[in-house]
């Protein structure tokens, strides 16, 4: 098996990958796809606020 990302032979202990830094690059790729996926430029929750000024006295 060799490493998705530098094609370099996997290590066991990082497997598929051939290192830390490799697993981490994958990481980091795939965290950007997936928030990339969402294309809402607007926060909801700025025209969602909870009423914090209309608890009962
Ligand atoms: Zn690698």
């Amino acid at each position: 098996m060799t490493c998705p990302i530098c094609a370099k032979p996997a290590d066991p202990n990082y497997s598929p990958f051939c290192s830390r830094r490799c697993a981490d690059i994958d990481l980091g790729r795939w965290l950007n796809e997936s928030y990339r996926v969402p294309a809402t430029s607007t926060d909801p929750e700025d025209e969602a606020q909870p009423h914090r000024y209309d608890l009962p006295h």
